[in-house]
C-alpha cells in the first residue's frame, strides 16, 4: 500500500478541513454511555485548530432511515464542547445552503459539526444520490479522514468524497495510528504471533480466520463460535448457539490447520447452563469427552481452557484479540472475557492489540486498557484490515507521492 498523505503534510492555515471523525458512540437515554470515539478524535481537531484551520467535522450515529432527532449529533456537539473547552456549532444538516452559510461564516479556530449524514440515503448509498457527495465536498479546502472505525464502508462520506480533494486527501492522527499499529506489529508480526477469536458467529469471521491462519502462528477459539466446530466434529453442543451452514466451513478450516503450521486451540472446556440468566443452573462440560448435555447451552469458556489459553500465551510476541468469549452481558458468563483481558495486561514481552467493539468494552469496564499496546477503535474495520491488508476509507487517500503538487494546490485557497 502506498503510504498515504498524513494531517500533517497538509497546508492548514486559514483552510476548512472537512474532517471524517466516527462519533458513532454507545447512548442509553440521551446520555452517551462511552465516549472514547469523541476523544481519540481530539488530537486531529486540536492540530487543525492549532495549525489556523476551520474544523468541519461530520459522523453518522446509528443506523437511522432518514432524518430523526434520535439520533441527532447535538449531543455530541456539547460534549465535544466540553472536552475542547470551547463553543462548538451545531449545523442543522450536513449539506445544503443553510449549512453553507454556517461554514463560509467560520473563522480560523472555530469547530462546527454537521448534522447525522445518514439522515441521506447518499451517504451509505452514493450511487443513488450522486449530488449528496459534491454537495459535502463543497464545504470543505481539505479532507481528513480519522474515522478508521468506519474506513471498512464505501460510503460517500469515507470514499467518494476523496476523489474531490485531489492531493489534499489525508489521514488524521487516529487513523494513522491505527493503521500504523495493524500493519506493522499484525501484517508483519514478532513471533510467536496468536490470534484470539471470540464472538457469536463464524459466518462472519470464517474469512478472518482464514486470513489469520497464514499470519498467525497460534489461533485461540471462543465464543458462540466455537460450538459450529465443536458441532462439526460430532461433539454433543446440548442447544448451544451455533450455525448448521458453517459445519462444512468450520470443518475445512479443521483440516487446512492441521496442515498448516498455525495450531487451531479450541475449548478444552465450557460453562454450559440451562439458560442464559445470571441465576441459570449451570455445569462444566468436558468438550474431550462427554461434550454438553442435553437441555444446557454453552455461555463461556471453562477454568482448564482459560489455564490452557494463559499458559500458550506467556510464549507470545504478539496477540490480536477480537470478540468476546462468552455470553459477556450476562455475569458471570463474562468471566472467561474479564480473565483474558486481565492474562493480556500480565503478558511480559507482548505487543497486545484489541480489535475493538465488545473486546475492548470489557478490557475498559476492568479499568486496565491503559496496559494494552493498542486498542482498535475498529471492531469490524480492524477485521477487514487483517483479512485484506487494507481498507477502501484508506485506499482512497492521497498518496503521499503527490506531496509536491499538494503544496501548490492548498497554497491556492
Ligand atoms: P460478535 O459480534 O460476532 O463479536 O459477537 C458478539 C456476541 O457474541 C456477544 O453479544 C456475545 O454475547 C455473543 N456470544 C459470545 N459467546 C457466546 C455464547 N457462548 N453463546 C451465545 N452468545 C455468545
Amino acid at each position: 500500500m502506498a503510504q498515504k498523505l498524513s494531517v500533517q503534510d497538509l497546508n492548514l492555515r486559514g483552510k476548512r478541513a472537512l474532517i471524517r471523525v466516527d462519533f458513532n458512540v454507545p447512548l442509553e437515554n440521551g446520555n452517551i454511555l462511552d465516549d472514547t470515539r469523541i476523544r481519540a478524535s481530539l488530537p486531529t481537531i486540536q492540530y487543525v485548530l492549532d495549525q489556523g484551520g476551520i474544523a468541519i467535522l461530520m459522523s453518522h450515529l446509528g443506523r437511522p432511515k432518514g432524518p430523526n432527532p434520535e439520533f441527532s449529533l447535538a449531543i455530541c456537539a456539547k460534549h465535544l464542547s466540553r472536552l475542547m473547552n470551547q463553543p462548538v456549532k451545531m449545523a442543522p444538516d450536513c449539506c445544503g445552503p443553510e449549512v453553507e452559510a454556517m461554514v463560509n461564516d467560520l473563522k480560523p479556530g472555530e469547530i462546527l459539526l454537521l448534522e447525522n449524514l445518514r439522515f441521506h440515503l447518499g451517504e451509505e448509498k452514493p450511487d443513488k444520490d450522486p449530488n449528496f457527495v459534491s454537495s459535502l465536498a463543497k464545504l470543505g479546502d481539505v479532507y481528513i479522514n480519522d474515522a478508521f472505525g468506519s474506513a471498512h464502508r464505501a460510503h460517500a462520506s469515507t470514499v467518494q468524497i476523496a476523489q474531490f480533494f485531489p492531493g489534499r486527501a489525508a489521514a488524521g492522527f487516529l487513523m494513522e495510528k491505527e493503521i500504523k499499529y495493524l500493519g506493522s506489529t499484525i501484517l508483519h508480526p514478532q513471533r510467536p504471533f496468536y490470534a484470539i477469536l471470540g464472538g457469536a458467529k463464524v459466518s462472519t469471521k470464517f474469512k478472518v480466520i482464514e486470513a489469520l491462519m497464514k499470519k498467525a502462528d497460534v489461533l485461540l477459539i471462543g465464543g458462540a463460535m466455537a460450538y459450529t466446530f465443536f458441532k462439526a466434529e460430532g461433539i454433543p453442543i446440548g442447544h448451544s448457539l451455533h450455525e448448521r451452514d458453517f459445519e462444512g466451513v468450520a470443518k475445512q478450516i479443521m483440516d487446512v490447520s492441521s496442515q498448516s503450521r498455525c495450531r487451531l486451540i479450541l475449548p478444552l472446556d465450557v460453562v454450559a447452563a440451562r439458560q442464559i440468566h445470571p441465576q441459570a443452573k449451570t455445569v462444566v462440560a468436558d468438550m474431550q469427552k462427554e461434550g454438553i448435555p442435553e437441555g444446557f447451552e454453552g455461555v463461556d469458556i471453562g477454568p482448564k481452557t482459560i489455564q490452557l489459553y494463559k499458559k500458550e500465551l506467556q510464549r507470545a510476541a504478539t496477540v490480536f484479540w477480537n470478540g468476546p468469549l462468552g455470553v459477556f452481558e450476562c455475569p458471570p458468563f463474562n468471566q472467561g472475557t474479564n480473565e483474558m483481558a486481565k492474562i493480556l495486561t500480565q503478558l511480559p514481552n507482548a505487543q497486545t492489540i484489541i480489535g475493538g467493539g465488545d473486546s475492548v468494552a470489557a478490557i475498559e469496564q476492568s479499568g486496565l486498557g491503559n496496559q494494552i499496546s493498542h486498542l482498535s477503535t475498529g471492531g469490524g474495520a480492524s477485521l477487514e484490515y487483517l483479512e485484506f491488508g487494507t481498507l477502501p476509507g484508506i485506499e482512497a487517500l492521497s498518496s503521499k507521492r503527490h506531496l509536491p503538487h499538494t503544496k501548490v494546490l492548498t497554497q491556492e485557497f
